[in-house]
């Protein structure tokens, strides 16, 4: 490919677009609207600075995903000379764990400490909980994770007075800081330290922090809506307000999607008051939907209040109209999913990879998943994490933890039982209340396990210590290859997993499978070792923690089945968006959270609509199951939302899947908001007003044709069998009886 000319960085884009591009002079904030440019902004923009001489090295870019952060350096690569020094690229969590790891011991921590993420985080609590004396029933570990998080999103370490209720009257007040001390012994800091400790450490040593802002002179921001208050304090050390840094930060307010999660939209709204003097720039050409999608996902985030309000046009043309359908259930709906799309890559010479199918929660995809499969579609329900949340994945994990941190002691645990080397509950408690009493770790105080333990505990804990003692040398031996060490420290459970499988010798297809994903993850670790030859043990398990459900790359022949927050970012020509009904999409969750969660959702479905370039349907079912109960829905409020004029309106005619469930039933379309009434379900063969199943209709465009099905609604919908045609809805109003002879 050659090389594009100099000009051409800035050639493309409008005037604002290059404003920002080749912008001097202090901070800048991009706020702009979904598919303006605005990633595009910031890798001219680096690539624009390259060129004019300033070190890849100098440059600092922060994503929202670690594909992004990929993504970002091929686009850059593909703008500058192949020699020079790349930009350094990355997520918040990833950049500040590479920082940490050199000043490790600055918090109380050695270089090769455990990132814990949420199931680790989770095993630690209910162990502290577990050691203060409290209960499952008295308060749900989940829920103090979560207060944990979100005071460490919010920038500080988590005390008493962010405890639920009912954990301290239980006298749990403890909690908080025996959990750090856990965290301290295993050598291990969970997400939130990672951003917390890292913006504390910078704001105490003023030395380091200069180091920092001399390293990287210039920073990015790409999808700065969703930072929280800990990220904007890490960005305040790492590009200080009073040095009018060359700081660049582009987000949309409409595409504040993670305040659940403590981001805190408040950081872009204020980022002029907080970088004084920083130029604002707006885009306002939207370069990625047609003139329909644009006005329908505008539409529906005006109702918002509270917005900074943007205008977006378009110059691709109206395009077609947004398709709204509804069915009777899930199954239905996927079907016709999956019909669409092999009928659309027929007609419109489309592969399954320009379709997505976003969903509000992951648990949406089985229907989908199945009805792919039955059609013949390729779909992948693309998940980053999935794969590393088996239960023998993690187990394998933990041993490879141990062996470059043996103080893990939520690796420990797990390692000890997998296989089972005889160490029961009890001996584990009286070796975890000696390493606490000696803040120690379980892997320290097993070296000479309390005198109180049986000799056959005894020996077994000095086993395993010898076992992970071993594992440890070899992961620190110089020549060892990555590959190698990892097959060295996972034998012991291997080899367990081996023998389970002969034993179960086919009749245990489990047993197969589990010893398979422990292959594949090997293959994992020598594809990486591949890739980064240089590569120590710790650097991939850094990587396989920080992976998330959103980094997970599309499959390039498949259909993406993803949920709104995995696609955020991405663009596909045609998206679906299903399970669009109340208490699913809004989501029953944030209903009951008043305004903000319900203008949370909103945000969410704007991002969702605007993800489609070309081709946009949305859908609902009258029902939905979740766990053993069968849900009545009404279409979500964001469907009435949409404006009708970019809207398709076909009332008509609704083609359909072959489902037998059809055969019975007829589904009316939700375009018209007056539909969404509770229609009447006529599952008998006779309808009142007189049509009947196996009588012959004549419908203008579709020709001749049976009655399969009869309902009664705000009108009356026929399923009818059409001549050469097949399957097809039609209101009643739109066909006259006819006689075939
Ligand atoms: P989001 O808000 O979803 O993150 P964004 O504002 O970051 O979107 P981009 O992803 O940078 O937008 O751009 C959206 C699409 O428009 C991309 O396909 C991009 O290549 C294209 N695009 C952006 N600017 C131009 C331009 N000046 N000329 C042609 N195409 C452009
Ligand atoms: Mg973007």
């Amino acid at each position: 490919m050659s090389r594009p000319a100099r000009e051409s960085l800035v050639d493309g884009l409008n005037p604002a677009q290059s404003e920002a591009v080749v912008h001097r002079g202090g901070p800048l904030l991009v706020l702009a609207g979904a598919g303006s440019g605005k990633t595009r902004v910031v890798t001219h923009r680096i690539a624009w600075r390259m060129r004019e001489g300033l070190s890849g090295a100098r440059i600092l870019a922060l994503t929202f995903t670690n594909k992004a952060a990929s993504e970002m350096r091929s686009r850059i690569g593909a703008l500058v000379d192949a020699d020079v020094v790349p930009p350094t690229i990355g997520t918040f969590h990833a950049i500040s764990a590479r920082m940490l790891r050199s000043w490790a011991p600055r918090i109380g921590r050695g270089p090769d400490f455990t990132i814990y993420d949420d199931d680790d985080q989770l095993s630690a609590i209910k162990r502290v909980l577990k050691a203060e004396g409290i209960t499952d029933k008295t308060v749900r570990p989940g829920d103090v994770r979560e207060a944990f998080d979100r005071a460490k999103n919010e920038g500080r370490l988590p005390t008493a007075r962010d405890l639920p209720a009912d954990l301290l009257v239980a006298g749990g007040e403890g909690v908080p800081d025996a959990y750090e001390a856990e965290l301290r012994r295993s050598n291990a800091l969970d997400f939130g330290d990672l951003i917390l400790r890292l913006a504390q450490l910078l704001e105490a040593d003023a030395e380091l922090a200069e180091t920092v802002r001399r390293r990287w002179p210039m920073v990015l921001v790409d999808e700065f809506q969703d930072t929280n208050p800990a990220q904007l304090r890490w960005l305040q050390a790492v590009a200080p307000p009073t040095d009018r840094p060359d700081l660049t930060v582009v987000g949309d307010d409409d595409q504040a999607i993670y305040g659940w999660r403590g981001a805190d939209v408040r950081n872009m709204l204020r980022f002029q008051e907080t970088w004084a003097g920083a130029h604002v720039i707006r885009l306002e050409r939207n370069y990625r939907s047609t003139g329909h999608i644009l006005g329908a996902a505008n539409g529906v985030v005006e109702r918002n209040s509270g917005r900074l309000g943007k205008t977006l046009f378009t110059e691709a043309g109206e395009g077609h109209r947004v398709e709204i359908e509804a069915f009777p259930s899930p199954r239905d709906e996927a079907r016709w999913v999956a019909s669409r799309v092999r009928a659309l890559c027929r007609d419109e010479d489309l592969a399954p990879a320009d379709f997505a199918v976003l969903l509000r929660t992951a648990s949406l995809s089985l229907d989908l998943e199945e009805a792919f499969r039955a059609n013949g579609v390729p779909a992948i329900h693309v998940r980053g994490r999935s794969f590393y949340e088996r239960a023998e994945v993690r187990d394998a994990v933990a041993w490879l933890r141990l062996a470059t941190n043996p103080d893990d002691d939520v690796a420990y645990l797990r390692a000890a039982a997998a296989p089972p080397r005889g160490l029961g509950e009890t001996s584990l408690a009286s070796l975890a209340s000696a390493a606490a009493g000696s803040e120690r770790s379980l892997f320290a105080a097993s070296a000479s396990p309390p005198s109180s333990l049986q000799r056959r505990a005894r020996t077994a804990f000095q086993g395993f210590h010898t076992l992970l003692e071993s594992h440890r040398l070899e992961a620190r031996r110089a020549e060892a290859s990555l590959l190698d060490v990892a097959r060295i420290c996972v034998a012991p459970y291997l080899d367990a997993l081996r023998d389970a499988a002969a034993r179960a010798s086919g009749r245990d297809e489990d047993a197969r499978q589990r010893l398979d994903n422990v292959e594949r993850l090997l293959d994992a670790v020598a594809d990486y070792g591949r890739e980064a030859p240089d590569a120590r043990l710790g650097d991939w398990l850094e990587r396989v923690k920080l992976v998330s459900d959103a980094d997970a790359l599309p499959e390039g022949t498949a259909v993406s089945l993803l949920t709104v927050h995995a696609a955020k970012g991405l663009e596909f020509p045609v998206c679906f968006v299903v399970g669009f009904e109340e208490g699913t999409f809004p989501h029953g969750r944030a209903l009951s959270t008043g305004e903000d969660g319900v203008e949370e959702e909103r945000r969410l479905a704007y991002v969702a609509m605007t993800r489609a370039r070309r081709r946009l349907l949305l859908s609902w079912c009258r029902e939905r199951r979740t766990f053993a109960e069968v849900r009545r829905c009404m279409p979500s409020r964001f469907l009435a939302e949409v404006p009708r004029e970019h809207v398709e309106a076909r009332l008509e005619v609704t083609p359909q899947s072959p489902s037998r469930s059809f055969g019975r039933r007829v589904a009316p379309t939700a375009s018209d908001a007056s539909l969404y009434a509770d229609p009447v379900w006529d599952d008998d063969a006779v309808g009142e007003s007189g049509w009947r199943v196996g009588m012959w209709v004549w419908h203008g465009e579709l020709g001749k044709g049976r009655v399969a099905g009869v309902s009664h609604g705000l009108r009356t919908t026929l399923q009818v069998d059409f001549e050469g045609v097949g399957r097809r809805s039609v209101v009643a109003a739109w066909v006259s009886p006819y006689d075939p002879a």
